[in-house]
């Protein structure tokens, strides 16, 4: 796995070698050899030489389909294994602000769509379309930090461990995701469920004070709550929806906790009911700065036995963190849930550990891998139906390794933005596998899943929502105000419909 969200490439595809797009010319000759049509290579040749044009406007490298090193390109924009069979006719590799501008006039020129990727780690791959043009900006990846205002000027390549290590550096910190390999702008875009989320901001694209973002147009705006408040208001929560390329966020940055602890329960799957019980009456009770998260997952070592039950060779595990300042103010707040009689059913107690955002990274990092992923989400007021649905469901799941994950939101106040948290609890499962012949079994379970668990929820998250198989979902991740708003300001900065809207909802018309 890279520690970064840029491209890994393939032996003997340079991130730089101009030479790249001429081999599009290069492969012109093979083809005539090989005998294909005149007409293929035709279109060869014009694709060569629009890449040509391209590749003199842009620093960063231009990659066309059908030339030698695009397919290791391709897949490498992809986070996880499971490497979609969508084609872009163009990939570009922005290495600036500038490059970026180039890449968008000549799409909207060439009547080229466009999609946005940052670090790839889309479960679904949205921006890996068909056809049109990938602009890639995991380079543009610098961090400013301005100590003394407690903000930080990042690239959208960043990602969230970077980002929190050299915030450290000026005892500051962040909300990022909850795995530090995942880039801070998607994750930010789409609405971002971060550690200590609760706290900080509620949602981490509320930490957004101003974005650089390029307009369908060509145009280099500022996006903030004073300038372009409308545009603003998109870039919170308009995520694979957005209609601009976002080139550096200016981000609002939190105190540093000096003394994290955390308090963790190892209960068997089949105390999950129980434990999802106590979830709801622990949740409520804590300070906002003590989250809470429970993932169920296969029964480490050891505990195989503990859990042999039929169906149940899985742990829920449930721990609480507190982002505090002493371990006094650790103990008071994580209280709720060790005073409550449900850790007398836990197979295991590690109790107030100290903690760091390392630590963190690592202990989610480890369940969730570079594999093949389906993830699906709901938000919900309580825990009872959506835990009984995912008892019955759990056993039958095609992978042991398939986790879901119990989230106590609460009900921070939040600002006016495109993202909608509407429930005290955030439900996702990851489903995950090793085989491709496993993709059908495994995609369809989590799909009979999530049907099943969507009326009892109360709204989706879009970052984390399944828009391949469930794109009928996707106006359920906004409010129907929210919703109509992102429509008419689409209208408004994309009239010619330069950038793709979000994936499942447009057809994927092939040219070729
Ligand atoms: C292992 C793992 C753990 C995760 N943990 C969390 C978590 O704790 N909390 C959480 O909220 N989410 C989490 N996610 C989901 C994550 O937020 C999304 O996958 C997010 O899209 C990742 O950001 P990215 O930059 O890689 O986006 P990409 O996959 O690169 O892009 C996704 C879409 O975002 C838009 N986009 C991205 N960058 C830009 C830009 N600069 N300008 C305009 N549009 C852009 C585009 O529409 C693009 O199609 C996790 C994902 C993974 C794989």
């Amino acid at each position: 796995m890279t520690s970064d969200s840029r491209p890994t490439l393939l032996p003997g595809a340079p991130h730089t070698d101009r030479r790249l797009f001429l081999a599009g010319t290069a492969t012109l000759a093979g083809m005539a050899a090989v005998g294909l049509p005149l007409s293929g290579i035709a279109r060869a040749a014009d694709a060569a030489a629009e890449v040509a044009d391209l590749q003199k406007a842009v620093k960063g490298q231009v990659v066309a389909r059908d030339t030698e090193f695009y397919e290791p390109w391709r897949q490498s924009m992809i986070w996880q294994t499971q490497k979609f069979p969508r084609r872009p006719d163009i990939i570009v590799q922005a290495e600036s602000v500038e490059d970026v501008v180039a890449a968008v006039n000549h799409a909207r020129q060439s009547k080229r769509r466009i999609t946005t990727r940052a670090g790839g780690h889309s479960f679904c791959g949205c921006f890996m379309r068909d056809d049109g043009m990938l602009v890639d900006v995991s380079r543009l990846s610098t961090i400013e930090i301005d100590a003394a205002r407690g903000e930080a000027v990042v690239g959208p390549g960043v990602i969230g461990r970077r980002l929190q290590e050299d915030l450290a550096r000026h005892d500051l910190a962040f909300p990022t995701a909850h795995c530090g390999m995942v880039p801070i702008s998607g994750f930010l875009l789409g609405g971002g469920l971060g550690w200590n989320g609760n706290a900080w901001g509620g949602m981490a694209t509320y930490a957004i004070l101003e974005v650089e973002i390029v307009t369908p147009d060509g145009t280099v705006r500022t996006a903030s709550e004073r300038e372009n408040p409308d545009l603003f208001w998109a870039v919170r929560g308009g995520g694979p929806g957005l209609f601009g390329v976002v080139t550096r966020f200016r981000l609002r940055c939190y105190p540093r906790p000096k003394a994290m602890r955390s308090h963790t329960y190892i209960f068997p799957f089949t105390s999950a009911p129980d434990v999802a019980k106590a979830m709801e009456e622990i949740g409520p009770k804590l300070p906002l700065n003590v989250e809470l998260i429970g993932v169920i997952t296969a029964a480490p070592p050891g505990l195989e036995k503990a859990c042999s039950a039929p169906g149940c060779d899985q742990v829920l595990v449930l721990q609480s963190v507190a982002f505090v300042d002493t371990e006094q103010q650790a103990l008071a707040g994580m209280a709720p849930l060790a005073d409550h009689p449900i850790t007398k059913l836990a197979l295991v107690a590690n109790k107030n550990a100290p903690e760091t955002f390392e630590n963190l990274y690592y202990g989610n990092e480890v369940p969730f891998p570079q594999r093949r992923y389906c993830v699906d989400n709901i938000y919900a007021d309580g825990l009872a139906k959506p835990i009984e649905v995912i008892m019955r469901h759990m056993p039958h799941s095609p992978s042991r390794v398939t986790a879901p994950v119990l989230l106590y939101k609460g009900r921070p106040d939040m600002p006016d933005g495109a993202t909608a948290t509407k429930g005290n609890f955030y439900v996702s499962c990851y489903a995950q596998w090793d085989d491709p012949a496993a993709d059908k079994a495994n995609k369809d379970w989590l799909i009979a899943l999530y049907e099943e668990l969507q009326p009892l929820g109360t709204g989706s998250y879009i970052n984390e929502l399944n828009q391949e198989g469930r794109p009928h979902r996707i106006r359920e991740c906004y409010t129907a105000e929210g919703w109509a708003k992102l429509a008419a300001l689409r209208a408004k900065y994309d009239p010619e419909r330069v950038f793709h809207t979000f994936y499942g909802l447009e057809p994927q018309p092939r040219q070729s």
